[in-house]
């Protein structure tokens, strides 16, 4: 084992190989609170890549409610119940991750879920923790929650699918840090199911391969953001370039978010792969399931969150989300107006963030005609 640096945990780790960054990192922001759980998402990622067969069961992207949701069944409960997890000491983690928990002779501490674990995608979906009073709901936070969280492939800096393969079937690559399995290596031995955490790597039973989200890397290669980001009808995904903390640059979308404002948060830190897909936390839930899920900085995040209305260029950024189907490396804020840019510095949108309310009257003089969507 090498021992690599991780910021995520604030200290370094055992990882099954050397510390071998890309170029550039793709990374992603997803806001929770915006996510309606539509789905369209998952349909948009399984019709343009997993609608063949053997893949009938994969969701490269799905969308659970959370706490009871899960797919697959339980996959992040178990891992949690069998991990030493330990306690954050401030931003630093003291408990062990999944490299360093794995037992003699094996790579990554892990398991892998039976057939029957994939039967029910959308199990627990609006399962709330408990019943909600009358008039309960306009309160935030209220006592009995629930909240959906959008999950993709994490494209990990120190990906748990990788290191378990024994035949070296699977890569990240220099270009972009996309975690890609080489098909014509892959001997189906399941190693990369049972590793990942997220459970988020899939062995399809006709090809005897196993297969994962693939980031699109044909858009993301043109600089367009991948098929479950531009059909998102929430507006809750924002795709692009992730720094290191210390390299983090102001202007580049995703590293504000991250590294400077700190309002989005990796999936599950404590495992140790150094997820590249960062939640804005659900700002109704409770501090310590927050915690558990998002790490140390979620009470912070959701504050800062909260006073988005006061902070222009946070309020200004979290409008861009959704506003064009290319990746935006670059934003810039001026009074009410929000810019997405190139790397260059070329503009490519502009969104207010007022829109102005036209009220129409309900006769129209002009076409003598009374409109019907008017009181
Ligand atoms: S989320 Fe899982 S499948 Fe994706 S890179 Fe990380 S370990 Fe591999
Ligand atoms: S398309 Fe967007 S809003 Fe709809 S479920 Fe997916 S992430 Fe949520």
């Amino acid at each position: 084992m090498a021992q690599v640096y991780n910021w995520q945990l604030g200290r370094e780790m055992s990882y099954w190989y050397p510390e071998n960054h890309p170029k550039r990192q793709f990374a992603a922001v997803f806001d929770t609170n915006k996510c309606i759980a539509c789905q369209t998402c998952t349909l948009a990622c399984k019709t343009t890549w997993t609608s063949g067969r053997g893949q009938e069961y994969m969701l490269w992207n799905n969308v659970e409610s959370k706490p009871y949701g899960f797919y697959p069944l339980a996959w992040d409960v178990k891992l949690l119940e069998m991990l030493n997890s330990g306690e954050w000491k401030g931003n630093k983690y003291d408990g062990q991750t999944i490299f360093e928990s794995a037992a003699a002779g094996e790579r990554v501490m892990g398991w892998r879920p039976t057939p029957q674990d994939y039967a029910y995608p959308n199990v627990g979906e609006d399962d709330c923790t408990g019943q909600v009073d009358v008039g309960a709901l306009m309160q935030i936070p209220h006592m009995n929650w629930f909240f959906y969280l959008a999950r993709i492939c994490n494209h990990c800096t120190y990906p748990a699918c990788l290191a378990s393969c024994p035949r070296g079937s699977i890569y990240k690559r220099q270009e972009d840090g996309i975690v890609l399995v080489d098909q014509s290596r892959c001997r189906g031995y399941q190693e990369c199911v049972k590793g990942c955490p997220y459970k988020k790597i899939f062995f399809n039973p006709m090809t005897g391969t196993s297969e994962k989200c693939i980031a699109c890397y044909p858009k993301i290669e043109q600089g367009i953001q991948p098929q479950c980001f531009v059909n998102c009808i929430g507006k809750i995904r924002m795709a692009g370039w992730i720094s290191k903390p210390n390299e983090a640059k102001p202007d580049n979308p995703i590293d504000y978010l991250v590294h400077i404002k700190k309002i989005a948060l990796p999936l599950f830190p404590q495992y140790g792969l150094e997820p590249n897909v960062y939640y804005i936390p659900p700002v109704h839930v409770p501090a310590h399931f927050n915690r558990q899920l998002f790490g140390p900085g979620a009470e912070a995040a959701v504050k800062a969150y909260r006073n988005a209305p006061n902070d222009m260029d946070l309020a200004g950024l979290l409008h861009l989300f959704g506003s064009s189907e290319m990746i935006m490396p670059r934003f810039h804020r001026q009074g009410e107006t929000v810019t997405g840019m190139d790397e260059k510095g070329n503009k490519i949108v502009s969104v207010p963030m007022h829109e102005p309310v036209h009220i129409r009257p309900a006769y129209d003089k002009l076409y003598q005609i009374q409109r019907t969507n008017c009181p």
